[in-house]
């Protein structure tokens, strides 16, 4: 039986060590606005962000990593926990107070999904889904369109799903084919989602659909909020993943489903726009969440390092393995600097998207290579789904894949790149 026990939180170690100050190189001040330039680099937690933390690590300790063993087993949803996070207040947490929520930073959120994550992704997935949904709502909807899907979701333990992909578009939105076509005061939606997390117990979806099929491609597209109940919309079979199993992915199929005008989000043609803006939101946090896991992975490596012998001594004392834990370790650190930069970034109002691809892409390589790395340290019982790293393994990949593949994120990255340097 393998239960996960943490060490002295290494964000506050990093509290302890660092104030420091230094300059913005003028290249990367371009990314920034003066304002932001001139503050200096505070690396330490608020009391406020450390007790979001604690309160999540908690959380993570007695309700989730307890069962997560479980929940990959039989796959069932993870209603219970679901239910739980939202009672103590770790569901929907970006949600404004004006509707409900408690309108924390996206700092606060990625603090807690980390830790989420590190108890099991899978169950992290099913809860961070919901500010993948509601994240289209929080840039683009009205106070009308707030008020009732944001607010019923901070009333009630409901999840809501985010339907972008399709079988045959994920990393190339700008080709889906869901329609949507205007009838009266109603839009009428056919077509098919792929991949959709959460399908199977979504109250509502945000759905991107083609409202105008001669439009360029990026004003062809508006968003959608779809009520879950609504006739036409048929949830597919859920679908059985290499990992992240109780997390719940299905096909989800629009048959002339008729949404109300005032679902539409913001403008016709505006789809694509409020669809890629949510990214800058939810990516850190899927970033955050590929750290948890990382962390995880570094920790029952470490662990197991200490207490397996070979060759007379535990194996963290032969060079190879531990050279293992500090690449790991190294991952963890850098990845997470990357992540409080862009969430930081946002929370001072300004554009992250640069900073939110950066953390996806490095966050998710920690997870894979973490989890990889850690197979590796506990030879044939890494291999084992006896073993915590396992699962961990299987975990990881969907982490380079899901909110954007890393060749997404290297296009969004190298398209800033060419204006950040002058010969
Ligand atoms: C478990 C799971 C949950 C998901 N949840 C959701 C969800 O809730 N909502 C949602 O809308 N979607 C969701 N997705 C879909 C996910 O975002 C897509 O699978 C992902 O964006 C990749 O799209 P694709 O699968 O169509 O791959 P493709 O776009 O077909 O890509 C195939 C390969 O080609 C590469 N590639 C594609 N285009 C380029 C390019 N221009 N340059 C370089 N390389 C390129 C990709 O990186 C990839 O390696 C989920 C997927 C999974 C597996």
């Amino acid at each position: 039986m393998f239960v996960a026990q943490r060490s002295a939180p290494l964000v506050s170690q990093a509290a302890k060590v660092a104030r420091v100050s230094h300059a913005i190189t003028p290249a990367s001040s371009r990314l920034f606005s003066q304002s932001a330039v001139s503050r200096t680099v505070d690396f330490g937690l608020s009391d406020d962000q450390r007790s979001y933390q604690d309160l999540a690590r908690k959380f993570t300790r007695e309700n989730i990593t307890p069962v997560a063993k479980h929940y990959d087993e039989t796959m069932e949803y993870p209603w219970e926990v679901i239910k739980k996070a939202h009672e103590v207040g770790l569901v929907n947490t970006h949600v404004p107070e004006a509707f409900g929520g408690i309108g924390l930073g996206l700092t606060e959120c990625a603090l807690i999904s980390e830790e989420l994550a590190y108890g099991c992704s899978g169950i992290q997935t099913a809860i961070e889904a919901n500010g993948l949904a509601e994240a289209p709502v929080l840039v683009a909807g009205n106070d009308q369109q707030k008020a009732k899907y944001l607010g019923r979701m901070t009333e009630e333990p409901l999840v809501a799903s985010y339907g972008v992909t399709e079988p045959s578009a994920g990393s190339d939105v700008a080709n889906i084919k869901t329609r949507a076509e205007k009838k009266g005061d109603k839009w009428v939606l056919n077509g098919s989602k792929m991949w959709i997390t959460n399908a199977g117990y979504a109250n509502w979806f945000f759905v991107l659909a083609k409202t105008d099929p001669n439009a360029r491609p990026h004003k062809a597209l508006s968003g959608f909020i779809v009520d879950g109940d609504s006739p036409g919309l048929i949830r597919g079979k859920k679908e059985i993943n290499m990992g992240q199993r109780c997390s719940d992915t299905r096909m989800v199929t629009f048959e002339d489903v008729e949404v109300p005008e005032e679902n539409l989000l913001g403008q016709a043609g505006d789809g694509f726009k409020i669809a890629m803006g949510a990214f800058d939101i939810t990516r850190p946090l899927v970033a955050s969440g590929a750290i948890g896991l990382a962390q995880r992975a570094l920790y029952e490596a470490t662990i197991y390092a200490k207490e397996r012998q070979t060759m007379g001594k535990p194996i963290i004392n032969h060079q190879a393995v531990a050279f293992m834990l500090a690449d790991m370790q190294a991952a963890v650190e850098a990845a997470r600097l990357l992540v409080y930069k862009s969430t930081w970034l946002k929370d001072q109002g300004e554009r992250n998207s640069f900073y939110a691809s950066m953390a996806k892409l490095l966050a998710s390589r920690a997870a894979v290579s973490n989890a990889d790395q850690a197979v590796q340290i506990y030879g044939g019982m890494g291999f084992n789904t006896e073993s915590p790293v396992e699962k961990l393994y299987r975990d990881a990949k969907i982490f380079e894949l899901y909110e954007g593949t890393s060749q997404i994120q290297r296009l969004v990255i190298s398209r800033h790149i060419a204006d950040l340097y002058d010969a």
